[in-house]
């Protein structure tokens, strides 16, 4: 199996450790014919990116696509779900400069009203020392997903589904596949994980396969991924971004 696009990496201009250039050039390295740059979010006060970063990150992607004929360079975000009611910190500029759009839920960002600080970030942090307060989580947080994705249709990608907030998938993936919303499974989180892989596959979904690198010596790397889709049995076709060598 390889990579036709590895379609999530991180940056400097959150908190990888390398420049555009350098993951760009470790993919051409490694005949990766696209990459997606895409940084959090601006309402993570340590990962987030400053908005006026965008389109710096845009011209400076914008003359690579120009300079190198070997790989496409897409310019992505990977916002923060913030709030119960499928908030994320999306906003018109990400709109105006981004290739895709993905959502993740990431520890640690800023909740953009306190009903969501009282709801939805206090409990999923307490959820994981309280089990009984982790099961209505559980729901709430996969109504928070059904919100989200109907709130914003035009999401590319759900990244890292359920990792460190617990959902049900089935109805997650249902939604997902009515809207042509991509289910990751990201090699840095293990989420999708095989079981919830299974349950998502019953429904029309395709998905995604990610490094989520941080650094040069990640871009590309899908660990343990390609066993995972084998053992559940998958057709390949619904993975959209390999390329299967059999
Ligand atoms: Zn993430
Ligand atoms: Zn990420």
């Amino acid at each position: 199996m390889s990579l036709t696009h590895d379609l999530h990496t991180h940056t400097t201009f959150s908190h990888g450790n390398n420049s555009i250039k350098e993951m760009v050039d470790q993919a051409r390295k490694l005949k990766i014919p696209k990459i997606t740059i895409s940084d959090h979010g601006r309402n993570h006060p340590f990962f987030g990116i400053n908005p006026k970063d965008l389109k710096v990150m845009r011209e400076e992607i914008d003359f690579y696509n120009d300079q190198y004929k070997d790989i496409d360079i897409d310019l992505g975000i990977e916002a923060n779900i913030i709030g119960s009611d499928g908030a994320i910190d999306v906003y018109d500029e990400e709109l105006k400069y981004c290739d895709s759009f993905y959502a993740g839920y990431h520890y640690g960002y800023l909740p953009d009203n306190f009903k969501n600080f009282r709801t939805f970030f206090i409990p999923n942090v307490a959820g994981q020392f309280f089990p009984p307060l982790k099961q209505v989580m559980k729901n709430r947080n996969t109504d928070a997903y059904l919100k989200m994705m109907e709130r914003y249709p035009y999401l590319t990608m759900i990244t890292h589904p359920g990792d460190k907030m617990p959902i049900h998938i089935e109805p997650v993936a249902e939604l997902a596949a009515e809207k042509g919303i991509l289910l990751e499974l990201n090699q840095h989180h293990n989420r999708l994980n095989l079981e919830d892989l299974i349950k998502a596959s019953k429904y029309d979904v395709k998905f995604a396969v990610a490094s989520d690198a941080h650094d040069v010596k990640d871009v590309g790397n899908v660990g343990t991924m390609e066993e995972m889709i084998k053992q559940a049995g998958i057709d390949k076709d619904r993975i959209v971004n390999v390329k299967f060598e059999d």
